[in-house]
């Protein structure tokens, strides 16, 4: 069996079972718990192997180191082998109701001699007994319960000298063992972790829940083995002692027998907050009796689930039988036989205690967290630290993690949420915008269509009807119809022209095109009313484009058209030029009367048009798009109608390349 000094992993953590919630940190009396990427890991060399956090997982998460197969090889291998069992197997195996089966059933598995553990607690209670009697007013802190002195040693060195110099129950019956036996081999049976790795003078510690493993095993059961009696020396007091207050039974004194110098304290809040008051000196003359769990028979190593007040009854009913006056006699011999063993014990300090980090370092972390001032630290205890405090430090010490904080998770939550609702906004627009693009482009095709097919009979009857007008004498009667049929079939034929533009049928000859120059010939080809007022701004050095002039000068006369008309009562139109290496954004905008949210979807529809009829064609925003798309470009349009919300308006955004790095001058689809 190891040595403290080279402790083994008494607690591990099933990676897979764990949920992280934290509760092992928070039970962790030792803040031996680290949480890495999200997984309680326990650290080795800071375990006091109390088993809290064994005990609190409600995921089975955290299990112990298992040593009943040393044992089984042990009972395997012929040697004489004493079991020394803790006194409170009585609230473990309840369901044996003679005593006297469970020692048979051990004495079945193998095990020469079986013991019982309460005598040394006899043995060491009187030991204690002249300790708190020394009225020196030096106080005593027991050192029966492994889990504490380990806790002393690491976390509060400076109480090792206070440490009862006095070894445990079970070190007291193993020398007893000794010193009947000689060197026999020796396996403790109890309800402890830590008893695992407390004394090299045991070869083996294992719990009830692994001793109910070994019976299982070896089909074992109360009826089936002969009942038989502990090995003497048999315990008396000492039975009592897995329960707290246990000691002082022991002993057989009160706390207010010995003028109240005693504090009990169990259960890793009580042993911890005793310790620290004993620091501050308010318990300044005390005693402590300190114990891990609440009392050894709710330790880690019994079965889960018991009721603590029913196991003591066990206990108690168990106990009452050794003080009976018959068994009294004999008892006092023992103890009497045994009154010189040497029962003591020196403890080393082990400092385990981590600098606490710098002011600066904390509040780093601290504003990680989000946790600017007092307000901030809502301490709420989420993240198994106490205080917001206690969790930086951890963080500083490589303990805990950023994300354990609960406020700081939801509100990075929160953030996620409204990231999400952002692109997801976002994705619905784009998604429109395809649709809508989607949609015009199957227009196109169909309109590329009808154009084609009507291209050439219009130019039929745009050439004769044209023949018929050169061959009518002046005053012919005919020739006012002839006229009319030439003119309509000429607008068919811009239709028509239109309806290629927008379906990207035409061919685009690109030259390098002055933006500047191309906007002032745009406004002075459309006729400007009096009361609008024109004005060209370029914001970008550089103005030229590579653009076909012809048709970028369709698109801007079309821009400029639509502005003026929105304006019957006059405004500004405003052309602005701008742009940088790679594109050109030519900008039309109005002073008019603004699009309608409706509107917006079919702006570039062909015929769409909300002016009367005979004033509109509704194909000129549909040529403009066509044109566009035709450089490889796209066009946006702002517009406000609602003069509540601000000036009514519209602007219509060009973003061309500014180099033609494809070929343009091919008819193309894009
Ligand atoms: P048309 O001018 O023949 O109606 P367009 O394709 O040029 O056809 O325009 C389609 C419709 O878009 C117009 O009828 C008008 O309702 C709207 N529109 C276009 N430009 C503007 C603008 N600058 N201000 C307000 N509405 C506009
Ligand atoms: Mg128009």
């Amino acid at each position: 069996m190891a040595t403290s000094e080279e402790r083994r992993k008494l607690v591990y953590t099933i990676k897979e079972l764990c949920r992280v919630c934290y509760t092992c940190v928070r039970e962790c009396p030792a803040k031996a718990i680290k949480i890495i990427n999200g997984q309680a890991d326990v650290i080795a060399e800071r375990c006091i192997g109390c088993g809290n956090c064994v005990k609190v997982c409600s995921q089975d998460a955290k299990v112990f180191l298992l040593t009943r197969n040393e044992v089984k090889s042990m009972l395997h291998g012929g040697e004489p082998i004493a079991a020394l069992v803790a006194p409170s197997f009585p609230a473990e195996f309840t369901e044996i109701t003679d005593y006297k089966r469970f020692v048979g059933m051990l004495r079945a598995l193998g095990f020469s001699h079986v013991f019982e553990v309460a005598f040394g607690a006899d043995l060491v209670a009187q030991r204690y007994k002249s300790l708190l009697e020394d009225k020196s007013g030096r106080g005593y802190i027991s050192s029966d319960c492994p889990a504490i002195v380990t806790y002393i040693r690491y976390y509060h060195p400076e109480l090792v000298e206070n440490l009862a110099p006095v070894v445990s129950p079970m070190v007291a019956i193993s020398r007893v063992v000794r010193k009947i036996h000689g060197n026999i081999k020796q396996v403790f049976i109890g309800p402890c972790i830590a008893k695992k790795d407390e004394s090299d003078e045991i070869d083996e510690a294992i719990t009830f829940r692994e001793l109910r493993v070994l019976f299982e095993q070896s089909n074992l059961t109360p009826d089936g083995v002969p009942p038989s009696e502990f090995d003497p020396p048999h315990a008396g007091r000492g039975a009592i002692f897995p329960v707290s207050r246990g000691l002082m039974q022991t002993v057989n004194i009160f706390d207010d027998l010995i003028e109240g110098n005693i504090t009990v304290a169990e259960g890793r809040i009580g042993f911890q907050e005793a310790i620290k008051e004993w620091e501050t000196g308010s318990l300044k003359g005390q005693n402590l009796e300190l114990l891990c769990c609440e009392g050894c028979i709710m330790g880690p190593g019994m079965s889960p689930g018991g009721k603590r007040f029913e196991r003591k009854t066990y206990i108690s009913s168990y106990a009452r039988n050794k003080v009976a006056p018959a068994q009294l006699k004999r008892w006092e011999q023992a103890i009497a036989d045994f009154s010189d063993l040497d029962l003591s014990k020196s403890f080393v300090p082990d400092n385990k205690r981590i600098e606490k980090p710098t002011e600066e370092e904390i509040n780093r972390v601290l504003a990680k967290m989000g946790k600017f001032s007092p307000r901030d630290h809502l301490n709420c205890g989420a993240c198994g630290y106490d205080t917001c405090l206690e969790h930086a430090i951890a963080i500083v010490e490589g303990l805990a993690e950023v994300e354990m904080c609960l406020p700081y998770a939801i509100e990075e939550l929160h953030e996620t949420v409204k990231d999400l609702a952002v692109s997801n906004e976002k994705l619905a627009k784009m998604q429109q915008a395809l649709k809508h693009s989607e949609k015009l482009a199957h227009m196109g095709q169909l309109s590329a269509g009808i154009a084609h097919e009507l291209n050439n009979p219009l130019g039929v009857v745009l050439m004769y009807s044209n023949i018929l007008l050169d061959e009518c004498k002046p005053d012919d009667p005919l020739r006012n119809d002839l006229e009319l049929i030439s003119a309509q079939a000429e607008r068919c034929k811009k239709i028509v022209s239109g309806l290629l533009n927008f379906a990207r049928k035409n061919q685009v000859k690109v030259d390098k095109v002055n933006l500047k120059n191309l906007a002032d010939d745009s406004i002075a080809g459309v006729v400007i009313p009096k009361d609008v007022k024109t004005q060209v701004v370029s914001r970008t050095s550089n103005l030229l484009a590579d653009l076909d002039y012809e048709q970028m000068m369709q698109v801007l006369t079309n821009l400029n058209k639509n502005a003026i008309e929105a304006m019957p009562n006059g405004g500004n139109l405003t052309i602005v030029i701008d742009g940088n290496d790679q594109e050109v954004i030519i900008s039309v905008s109005d002073t008019g009367e603004g699009i309608p949210e409706e509107n917006m979807d079919k702006l570039f529809t062909p015929f769409f048009t909300t002016k009367g009829i005979g004033k509109g064609t509704g194909l000129g925003l549909a040529t403009t798009y066509g044109i566009v798309k035709m450089h490889k470009g796209r066009i946006e349009v702002e517009s406000n109608n609602n003069p509540q919300k601000g000036p009514t308006g519209t602007t219509f955004r060009i973003v061309l390349p500014r180099k033609a790095d494809f070929d343009l001058n091919t008819e193309n689809n894009v």
